[in-house]
């Protein structure tokens, strides 16, 4: 690591050469670079040059900023190609066990920056960049979000696959490339509008088409287009293509890179051969556009499940390529099917890739004919199951008649799996047929369902949660009775994220102040970070951490300005709520207690309170209308309060549009409280919570999720906590009455008042009656009004103490050093050793 101090969140252009730092930059991937038709040491400029111009057939004049990024990227992946050969000739030779993680979601982000972070490139690119003149901050900026996921999940997916390659696991991501990922968000009169994600307009320089690669997938119904929608004819079988296109994934020290392997979905050439021969050549070649619907676009629904049958073709599309790839490749090196759980270890990321549990049923029995005993021994053995919420509303249901039309043969395998599990049942708990019906994998009632869930649970060997209380909730409410029949299933896996991206990439300066105190270990081993807490008593390391949060805020306020038009004043207190929009994150609450604050200020003007900017960012899935409507409602308060010259500069609020990876990267290190605040039961882990910890925020929030896990490890006493309990608000599901805190509790009630009298819709009165609903006549389902006045205390102890600044300080620092365990690292290695029984297989 470089000593200096650095405030921009690029690579450090420390002057030393590639060559100079052997010891960080492996010496063999210099020289194996160097052996190629283009010299590598001192002229990563040349291979620069040709792939700009030669790549593209482009002049001198013609050159722009994107025609740079993706010549920059193309020469990094030059640098990273023989390297990622080698780590996959390295698995085989060794026969390695594999790790395949299966997730519908993958919230990548950008990779040029990440990748010549882990690379250990950044000398290099430096000199490249100086010597050709390349404005950075632009070349960066032309790089689009693989926005390939919602939020939380999608997110995890990620840094697992940064943290199984820097563990050097022999591991796989398998997903789909949509063409368009999570939509684009813009604001129209404060309200959310909705645009398409074309991220893969221009070429991607990252990606690897690899169509010699392709699987068949075949299906009981063929697809073709009418009136522009997608049609399906039952019992026409047909044949669809998955056609692989990997992504490197850049080990830290660019020793192992790994694969996300993305498949896209074609018509295969032969595609309804039947037509062609009665002359419908046109007609039919034009229907091969409908199997590419399938993988057109991501679900933007976040923590609710829409039953809709595209949806689940893109699911059984992922376990069929996947699984097709996965046992070919494990029969190219191995001859008996009864190693396969030695050799292959398969996470599923939710029910989503569920159908994995009769994919390789079937594939076991019909392909490779073993008996039903061993065929289900395999599949538990290997398959493991990750939940991910505890909404109803997520669980994820299919109709049965979805599986008779395009996969009869699963139905079939699901049938036979129910039938012997519910005997196993009824051995169990003679004559509780009650359990029985609760624990089937179908669902009676007008449209019969099959119970994804339930399927993961009894198929797989391994069912966790993602945070202590959750796995713990699983196992006491959500899915109680397969714990009763089960125990031994059930596990915990607290969700971590990815250090490398969340602190040494988008931090720099935190970053450099962390490595001048404790040294470097950080990066590959977060527990380093313990470290530091004798430090929070150093006055000197905490001016150097109060620096790095200034520079933080300071830049962040500057790219406001320039890219947003937005002037945000960085001596206020920055405070941000920013992840999906949904009730139970309850951004509403936020929005009351910004309401009350400045209540309090409309009544004492002369009332002293430290000036704040709260920001708030986040999407609304298109469909969850409330949602939308509170992201008008923060929009609306927005505005009254910056035309308000009582309280002009003493609050601001601030909705940033387009939540993403890459804005979450540069909010995050510049945010000082971090608010998370779900009703205490409903967040199952929270990721979000980690990064601003590990970025020196301090928490005000409920005992919910891995929030709870974060204040153990820094101590309660560093945290603003607040609210009920997971047990209250379940004990107070029976009477609890919203009304009782309206009638009083005089803030809320002028809160509620205020938005009510159309105090923030002038112009458009009535917008917010909704939310009497919601809030009031509905019954409040997640209890804002039971924790706001607990809330607004929190608040006042957090402010008292900002009034501190080395107290404050002290505070953060603790944080920082009790963030150890949220590193993603951790979470990996605990997979690897409790579920995979998977080793690390370094490349050679
Ligand atoms: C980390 C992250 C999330 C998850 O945030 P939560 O607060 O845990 O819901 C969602 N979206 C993006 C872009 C993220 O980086």
């Amino acid at each position: 690591m470089s000593e200096s101090t650095v405030v921009s969140n690029l690579p450090q252009l420390d002057g030393e050469t590639a060559v100079s730092r052997s010891a960080v930059v492996p010496q063999e991937l210099v020289d194996r670079y160097a052996c190629g038709p283009v010299g590598f040491s001192g002229s990563a400029d040349a291979l620069y040059d040709r792939h700009l111009f030669h790549d593209n057939v482009v002049g001198e004049e013609s050159v722009n900023a994107r025609l740079q990024y993706e010549a920059v990227a193309r020469t990094v992946r030059d640098v990273l190609s023989q390297r990622w050969v080698r780590t996959e000739q390295t698995y085989q030779r060794e026969n390695a066990k594999r790790v395949y993680y299966l997730s519908m979601e993958f919230l990548m982000g950008r990779a040029l920056g990440n990748n010549i972070r882990n690379l250990q490139l950044d000398s290099v690119a430096g000199e490249v960049f100086k010597s050709k003149n390349i404005d950075w901050t632009n070349i960066l900026e032309e790089e689009p979000d693989a926005g390939l996921g919602n939020g939380g999940l999608g997110r995890l997916a990620a840094c697992f696959l940064d943290s199984m390659a820097t563990l050097q696991l022999p591991a796989m991501g398998y997903g789909l490339r949509y063409e368009y990922g999570i939509f684009k968000q813009s604001i129209d009169n404060g309200w959310q509008v909705e645009r398409p994600d074309n991220w893969l307009r221009y070429n991607d320089p990252w990606e690897v088409a690899r169509p010699d690669e392709a699987i068949e997938v075949k299906l009981n119904c063929s697809f073709h287009m009418e009136d522009g929608r997608l049609k399906v004819l039952s019992n026409e079988p047909s044949t669809l293509i998955a056609i692989p296109y990997d992504r490197p994934i850049v080990g830290y020290g660019g020793t192992t890179v790994n694969t996300l392997r993305l498949w896209a979905a074609a018509a295969p050439d032969y595609f309804d051969f039947h037509r062609f021969s009665k002359g419908e050549f046109i007609a039919a070649l034009a229907d091969s556009l409908a199997a590419e619907t399938i993988t057109r676009v991501l679900y933007p629904d976040d923590s609710t499940m829409r039953g809709e049958a595209l949806r689940f073709f893109q699911q059984y599309l992922l376990v069929a390529a996947s699984l097709g790839d996965l046992v070919r490749r494990f029969r190219a090196a191995n001859d008996d099917w009864h190693a396969f759980p030695d050799k292959a270890a398969i996470q599923l990321n939710d029910t989503h890739p569920t159908l994995s549990v009769p994919e390789l049923m079937r594939i076991l029995l019909d392909d490779a004919r073993l008996g039903w005993d061993e065929a289900w021994d395999i599949t538990q053995r290997t398959l493991a199951y990750t939940n991910h919420t505890l909404l109803p509303e997520a669980l994820e249901k299919w109709p049965l008649e979805w599986f008779e039309m395009l996969i009869p043969r699963h139905l079939e395998i699901i049938y036979e799996i129910n039938r012997r599990f519910l005997d196993s049942v009824r051995e169990r708990f003679p004559g509780d047929e009650a359990r029985v019906t609760r624990m089937s994998l179908v669902e009676e009632g007008s449209t019969r369902k099959i119970r994804m869930a339930n399927l993961a649970i009894v198929g797989s060997h391994s069912t966790n949660g993602v945070a202590a209380i959750h796995s713990e909730l699983l196992r006491t409410k959500t899915v109680r009775d397969f714990h009763d029949m089960l125990p031994e299933r059930f596990n915990n896996k607290t969700n971590g994220v990815t250090q490398r991206r969340w602190l040494l990439l988008c931090n720099p300066a935190l970053s450099a102040v962390i490595t001048d105190a404790i040294g470097d270990r950080w990066i590959t081993d977060l527990s380093e970070l313990r470290k530091l807490t004798p430090l929070a008593d150093d006055a000197e390391f905490r001016s150097r951490v109060r620096g790095a949060k200034r520079g933080a805020k300071a830049s962040f306020a500057a790219w406001l300005r320039t890219t947003q038009g937005v002037v945000v004043n960085p001596d206020t207190i920055f405070d941000s709520v920013v992840k999906r929009i949904h009730e139970y994150k309850r951004q509403l609450l936020d929005a009351l207690r910004i309401i009350v604050l400045y209540n309090r200020l409309r009544e004492n003007p002369d009332l002293e309170m430290q000036p704040r900017t709260f920001f708030f960012a986040g999407k609304a899935a298109p469909a969850y209308a409330l949602a939308k409507l509170i992201i008008k409602l923060v929009n609306n308060i927005s505005a009254v309060i910056d035309n308000d010259l009582v309280v002009r500069g003493r609050l601001k609020v601030l909705f940033l549009p387009d939540y993403r990876v890459s804005l979450a990267e540069r909010l995050i290190p510049a945010t000082e409280v971090s608010n998370q605040i779900s009703t205490a039961g409903y967040e199952a882990s929270g990721t979000g919570n980690m990064k601003f910890m590990m970025n020196g925020a301090l928490t005000i929030g409920t005992r919910d999720g891995a929030t709870i896990e974060m204040a153990e490890e820094s101590g309660e006493e560093n945290f603003f906590l607040f609210g009920l309990t997971a047990d209250q608000v379940a004990d107070n599901r029976g009477w609890y009455n919203p009304q009782w805190h309206y009638e009083n509790e005089p803030e809320t009630r002028a809160a509620l008042d205020l938005i009510f009298s159309d105090h923030f819709s002038a112009n458009e009165p009535g917008i917010f009656e909704p939310l009497r609903k919601t809030l009031l006549t509905g019954g409040d389902f997640y209890m804002h009004l039971a924790d706001l006045t607990s809330y607004i205390e929190a608040d006042q102890r957090l402010l008292k103490l900002y009034a501190d600044p080395d107290a404050w300080t002290r505070m953060a620092i603790l944080n920082i050093a009790g963030s150890g365990k949220f590193s993603s690292d951790r979470t990996i290695a605990e997979y690897a050793a409790e579920i995979w029984d998977a080793k690390p297989c370094p490349v050679r």
